[in-house]
């Protein structure tokens, strides 16, 4: 039988990195040269480990989808990054916000991981602002903070709505300074589409030339994935519409464990759906709970009112409003995790007391703040937010209460990775939202450009030298070898015959239909039933695609329509695993909720004794199932508890 071997250190938990980086291989300077490492993807984790992987003096190749690095979808990050500095004085440490996040992805992550993570979030607030990064100061200079779900603390750290945005320009200049010294080679506009195996190792990629169409090989001595998350599979997700799951589903299918698919967060506030023709949905960001307070009407005869139109969300006086989380959660309030605000919303919305035309939405208020703050101390926190807002819904929320809806925006699981970040093909690493991170069940807000920048900047760099140490006297190898060969010949087949099948139905008609079979019986409440809907639906869809699909143009020319049947296709398989790994956890655990276990309360309900595990699916091949292997997960240095915020 397989055992998987997470390679933790060994001692206590608040000293295992340091005595990793102590005992860990090195790779010298002279050797460093002769070593070529392969990142794929340039947002915050791509950039950043391959920043630092070139200033360390390794010749990296650094591929993305889009025209520049810029462009990858962490641009997109709004309301922070979270670090243990404790800037406010508040009761932060490192043990808190690694006990938070522990207990945010309801105790299925791994203590070490998280706690290293917890560890060197310091450094990267550190790193962003010797950048020039501009994150928010007080009036007096010092960085400013705000709160996200799932803490009692002030540990985020912004710069307006656009944290993202900052933080992969700081990226991106580190990386561009080693684009300049000839140590990082870019390749915009490429798309990996495999990875090549050599005697066990990922020794290279396939990629396209998505302006030419030509496919290309490349050697790397080691591979590492920085390709983002899957949330797309939904097709209506928060993500940027290149987000993609294709690396991932490439090299799961030459043998590396996708762990806990099943774990999608669905995050509470955004733009509700308009319409069946819609091909994006927008987040409005988790900071806006700091200050905005949800509720929905007590009265059902005013849900229907507000529904029908013959009344706004003003006409609702004080004592007519549910806001149901400070009731259901006193101690957190608004500020619950996501995963616990999104099921409240939807709870309260079923119970027929939701808003908006469809009543499928919730209000987010900001008229207590205006009052409490003054207008212009809340257009300074959220202004363009706000604007944001006005520009899509054509309401002004200085005036009337946003309404709000939770929508798929992140994926906690993805590929095993050991605490290396070796996934389980030798020399491929994944990094950032790719890998099953640190999340367990349900990621904090805030935590996951600290935990793509944090694999980047701080434990990739070091890990991945325990490996290539190994490697400096295996010389670059030709591109002409056998296995390139027939990965690339691989790669040529498929694109041949999505190209032939000259079908009737268009890549998004077909992606459509997948997110909402998705939705509906894989989203945000799961049961044994729908999940077997699901599993026959996917495959249903997955024979329609094969056979009935349509891509106009050429295969050997820039080509956005075989672009997206390529990422299609694998989102079905994705699409697949989420839901057998739904299928197989019974029982509920963060943004993973199974109908049939939840407490009289309707809180997620885990069963400890049996899915203390993470669940690592290992490919068996075409329209088999795969194989379920488990990692256990010990809880040495913190008691399980069921999640309580209520007190
Ligand atoms: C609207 C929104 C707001 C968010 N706000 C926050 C926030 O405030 N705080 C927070 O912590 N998190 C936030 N998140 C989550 C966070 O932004 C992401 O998890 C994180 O940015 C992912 O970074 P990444 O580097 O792992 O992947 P990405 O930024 O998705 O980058 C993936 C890279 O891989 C490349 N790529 C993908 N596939 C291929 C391929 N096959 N070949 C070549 N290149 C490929 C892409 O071109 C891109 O460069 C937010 C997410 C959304 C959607």
């Amino acid at each position: 039988m397989t055992t998987i071997d997470s390679k933790i250190p060994q001692g206590e938990l608040k000293d295992k990195w340091t005595n990793y980086k102590n005992h860990q291989k090195l790779v010298n300077p002279a050797n460093k040269r002769k070593l070529d490492v392969i990142v794929v993807g340039t947002g915050l984790a791509g950039a950043s480990a391959a920043a630092s992987l070139g200033a360390l003096g390794f010749n990296v190749l650094n591929f993305c989808i889009q025209d520049s690095p810029r462009r990858a979808h962490s641009i997109a990050a709004q309301g922070g990054i979270n670090a243990a500095k404790n800037y406010q004085n508040d009761g932060d440490s490192v043990y808190r916000l690694f006990y938070d996040t522990i207990k945010g992805g309801d105790y299925r992550a791994r203590e070490a991981n998280v706690y290293r993570l917890a560890e060197v979030s310091n450094s990267i607030i550190d790193q962003c602002v010797a950048q020039g990064v501009p994150f928010a100061r007080e009036y007096g200079g010092l960085l400013d903070n705000r709160s996200f779900g799932g803490a009692q603390v002030s540990r985020t750290f912004y710069a307006k709505g656009q944290t993202g945005q900052q933080l992969l320009l700081g990226a991106y200049s580190a990386l561009s300074r080693e684009v300049n010294r000839g140590s990082v080679k870019l390749y915009t506009r490429y798309e990996m589409l495999d990875v090549v195996i050599i005697e066990g190792r990922a020794r290279g990629i396939i990629a396209r030339n998505l302006v030419t169409g030509q496919i290309e090989r490349f050697f790397g001595h080691a591979v590492v994935l920085g390709t983002g998350g899957y949330g797309n599979t939904f097709f209506l997700s928060t993500n940027a519409m290149g987000s993609n799951g294709s690396a991932a589903i490439q090299v799961y299918k030459k043998g590396a464990y996708f762990a806990n698919p099943c774990y999608a967060q669905i995050h509470p506030t955004c733009i509700p759906v308009h319409g069946d023709i819609q091909s994006k949905l927008t987040l409005m960001s988790e900071s806006l709970r700091n200050d905005g307070r949800i509720w929905v009407p007590k009265k059902k005869e005013d849900a229907e009112a507000l529904q029908k139109g013959r009344k706004t969300a003003n006409d609702i006086p004080d004592e007519d409003r549910d806001f149901y989380l400070e009731r259901r959660y006193p101690a957190f309030g608004n500020l619950v995790p996501r995963d616990v605000a999104s099921r409240a919303a939807k709870e309260r919305c079923d119970a027929g007391f939701g808003v908006n035309n469809t009543g499928l939405a919730v209000f987010l208020d900001f008229k207590y703040a205006i009052q409490r703050l003054g207008k212009d101390v809340v257009a300074a926190r959220y202004g363009n937010l706000f604007q944001m807002y006005e520009k899509i819904t054509d309401q002004n929320p200085y005036e009337t209460p946003m309404m709000i809806y939770p929508a798929i925006h992140y994926t906690m699981g993805g590929l095993w990775v050991d605490y290396e970040l070796q996934t389980s093909i030798k020399g491929l690493f994944a990094i950032g939202e790719a890998n099953f991170s640190d999340h367990g069940a349900n990621r904090l807000g805030a935590s996951a450009l600290m935990q793509g920048l944090a694999d980047g900047y701080f434990v990739l760099p070091y890990t991945i030298q325990n490996y290539l140490a190994d490697q400096i006297q295996v010389p670059r190898m030709s591109t002409d070898l056998p296995e390139f060969q027939a990965a690339e010949k691989e790669v040529n087949d498929k694109i041949a015959k999505l190209m032939s099948i000259k079908g009737k139905r268009s890549v998004d008609s077909i992606h459509k239909e997948l997110g909402l079979v998705m939705w509906d019986f894989v989203g945000m409440a799961r049961t044994k039933e729908s999940l077997e809907t699901a599993m026959n639906k996917i495959k249903a869809l997955k024979k329609e695609f094969w056979s009935n699909v349509f891509i106009p143009g050429e295969a050997n020319s820039l080509n956005t329509e075989l672009e997206k049947a390529l990422r299609l296709s694998d989102f079905l398989e994705i699409g697949y695993l989420m839901a057998i790994d739904a299928y197989n956890r019974e029982e509920s655990c963060g943004g993973h909720f199974r109908s049939e276990y939840q407490t009289e309360e309707g809180e997620a309900l885990r069963q400890d004794d049996k899915f203390s595990y993470v669940a690592c699916w290992h490919y068996q091949g075409e329209d088999k199932d795969p194989e379920l292997l488990k990692e256990p997960l010990d809880y040495e240095f913190t008691e399980r508890k069921t999640r309580n915020y209520k007190e």
